[in-house]
């Protein structure tokens, strides 16, 4: 299979290890966000979230924790983001699941998406459509 993680996680293509068990491996961000920015990734080939049963997403978000920790302890970042670009609509490139943990620094200038308001009752017919 032609997958980036997949070729890193064999080890045909070398990455910069940050955690490795026999279920996740994280490792640095080529081109990173921040120096540090880390992608946890699960050994087996998963796509996305509905790809994912919830055993391995509870490992990863496990190991999302610690990396997130070791950022703050090690580099001294105040905070961190957590993101999954969830399909390629959003901005997802590398079809193997990953969360991208992204140490934050005062006046890093990173901007988040833009937010908008809700027009009247738009709210209330979205809810009703995606209420569980
Ligand atoms: P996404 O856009 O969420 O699919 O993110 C994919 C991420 O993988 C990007 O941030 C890339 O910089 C990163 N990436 C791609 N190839 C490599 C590689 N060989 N080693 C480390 N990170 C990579
Ligand atoms: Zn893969």
């Amino acid at each position: 299979m032609d997958c980036i993680f997949c070729k890193i996680i064999s080890g045909e293509v070398p990455s910069l290890k940050v955690y490795e068990d026999e279920f996740t491996l994280a490792f640095l961000d080529i081109n990173p966000v921040n120096p540090g920015h880390t992608l946890v990734v699960p050994k087996k080939h998963l796509v996305n979230f509905e790809d994912a049963d919830e055993e391995t997403l509870c490992r990863l978000i496990k190991i999302v924790k610690k990396v997130g920790f070791s950022l703050k302890n090690n580099l001294s970042a105040p905070g961190y983001n957590v993101a999954v670009n969830n399909d390629p609509i959003a901005g997802q490139v590398v079809p193997h699941l990953h969360f991208h943990v992204i140490p934050r620094k005062e006046n890093d200038n990173i901007k988040l998406w833009p937010q908008r308001s809700y027009a009247g009752g738009e709210a209330t017919e979205i809810l009703k459509k995606i209420k569980i």
